[in-house]
């Protein structure tokens, strides 16, 4: 495999070569004659900047073994009659025939639309924009966060209802695929087994990204994407593996080669590959900054688990002495250390924080003591101080922190102290629930809420997504619903809807 003795600064250099034009002899390019349109995967945008975008897409179907020249067009128009940019670059097998075109130059704040060309076949047109300009104060930006679309659990349906969504842009908050071999009473059965290796990670992207749902609204508007725990495996901790599947000898080769998969199947920056770096700011002019957070790659175990056991559960934190260690981290020193110089730029009304879980305490046991779940914030409990603790030092203006990972909809309040309900609200949260993976029901939702009154709603039986709308003076979130993941055309519901006025901190219900 490539992999074996690939360092940091060759994957550099391949990522880097593939990204921009010219880094080998034109005669040694394939321009084959294709018998199949191999653009089948559909194309994809994201990672914008203010003058940037990346474009994406995936050779599939019958290659040559070696290098193949994709050209690559951005127009302003439909009917490309007015071409912005245009280029070409190679997609080689070692990165599965992925194209990253890193497009450069562009307008601030503008649609574009691209295409992708490999000797007489043509790819569908995608359609992508670039962020205003770092010092622009745009009226309005439309986010939509989703999460965990779990193959056996349902259909993407959810996805197509979010082309009418009118958004400038997606955040993907993890669990783009899931390594499971199948799961108890599927809704439909995904090709292959348990992801270990390269090629099964690369065949289940390929089987995710086959679904015309999701296609369409990758190439509807720019991502932001970053992975949680199933891009891997279940419940792992930097290179500390969960407990669920068979025992691969050797951990870190199996994250790298996920990692890898993640990186030749999405729309994201060389760094991703070279540096397997997925957390990254962005600014949408002066309305808000967009920060994108790893919590997987860089974390310790979870604490506290019963009998040592690896992956996940739920703690009595005051059993356990390595609870508080302030020592422990979700997002490792460097990313901590980053994250606090972003924060401290501020600039921007509203502070967007794109990242993978619940981050408000969910106690689950009424009453005195606590039952909390070790895998998300509620198990890293100094390193949710230091993050609180460092918005507050840096005075960041209007914290929105966007979730997923628990498929439910919980919305609520950032606390400094989550001890201490009285104490005066941060921030607020929207964590979102899942485009399909299941969750527990509504049955016990009342009990919990009301042990943890910083949260205002929650709703752990509706699938779907939500949108953000942000303005200079507010911003209005919408919970959206699936009506039934089990069937491909199923219709779409406003589940609640909320407001917080910018420099109040507070969720009100609308
Ligand atoms: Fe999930
Ligand atoms: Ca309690």
């Amino acid at each position: 495999m490539l992999s074996r003795g690939f360092d940091r600064r060759d994957w550099l250099k391949l990522a880097l070569a593939t990204a921009s034009a010219g880094w080998a002899p034109r005669a040694a390019w394939s321009q084959p004659r294709l018998r199949a349109n191999p653009f089948e995967m559909g194309v994809a945008s994201g990672s914008p900047t203010h003058d940037s975008v990346v474009l994406w897409t995936r050779l599939a179907g019958d290659l040559p073994r070696g290098p193949v020249a994709v050209r690559w067009e951005v127009a302003h128009d439909e009917a490309f009659a007015r071409i912005a940019q245009r280029g070409e670059q190679q997609a080689v097998p070692e990165l599965a025939h992925s194209v990253h075109a890193e497009v450069a130059g562009l307008e601030p704040d503008r649609w574009y639309f691209y295409r992708f060309m490999a000797g007489d076949a043509l790819s569908t047109v995608g359609r992508t924009r670039t962020l205003p300009a770092p010092d622009a104060a745009p009226a309005r930006l439309r986010l939509a966060y989703a999460s965990c679309q779990r193959w056996e659990h349902g259909y993407f349906s959810a996805w197509r209802h979010m082309l009418r969504e009118n958004l400038d842009a997606v955040l993907f908050l993890g669990d783009y695929i899931y390594e499971y071999p199948l799961a108890a009473s599927p809704v439909r059965i995904p090709t292959g087994w348990w992801t270990l290796a390269l090629d099964d990670y690369r065949a289940r992207y390929a089987l995710y990204r086959s679904e015309q749902d999701l296609q369409a609204m990758h190439a509807a508007c720019p991502w932001f994407a970053t992975w949680d725990d199933h891009e891997v495996q279940n419940d792992y901790a930097g290179l500390v593996p969960g407990d669920s599947g068979p025992r691969v000898p050797d951990f870190a080769a199996r994250r790298a080669a996920a990692y890898q998969a993640f990186y030749e199947h999405m729309p994201v920056r060389a760094a991703a590959l070279s540096e397997k770096r997925v957390y990254a700011q962005h600014r949408f002019g002066k309305l808000a900054g967009i920060v994108m957070l790893d919590s997987r790659q860089y974390r310790d175990a979870q604490a506290c688990n019963p009998g040592g056991k690896r992956g996940s559960a739920s703690v009595d934190p005051q059993a356990c002495a390595s609870w508080e260690d302030p020592k422990r981290s979700l997002l490792g020193a460097a990313q901590e250390q980053w994250l606090d110089g972003v924060l401290a730029q501020g600039g921007a009304t509203w502070t967007v924080v794109g990242q993978q879980t619940l981050f408000g305490q969910r106690d689950f046991q009424p009453g005195p003591g606590r039952s909390l779940w070790n895998d998300g914030w509620d198990g890293y409990p100094a390193a949710r101080r230091r993050f609180t603790e460092s918005l507050l030092k840096n005075r960041v203006a209007n914290p929105v922190l966007l979730g997923g990972d628990v498929h439910e909809n919980w919305v609520g309040h950032l606390k400094a102290d989550y001890q201490r309900p009285d104490s005066a609200p941060i921030g607020v949260e929207f964590c979102g629930t899942s485009i399909t993976s299941r969750s527990g029901g509504n049955a016990q939702i009342a009990p919990v809420l009301a042990e943890n009154p910083h949260f205002v709603f929650a709703d752990a039986e509706r699938k779907g997504y939500g949108v953000v709308e942000f303005t200079p003076s507010r911003l209005t979130t919408t919970l959206r619903v699936v009506d039934d993941v089990t069937k491909r055309d199923t219709r779409v519901d406003t589940l609640a809807t909320f407001t917080v006025e910018a420099g109040r901190q507070r969720v009100e219900a609308a």
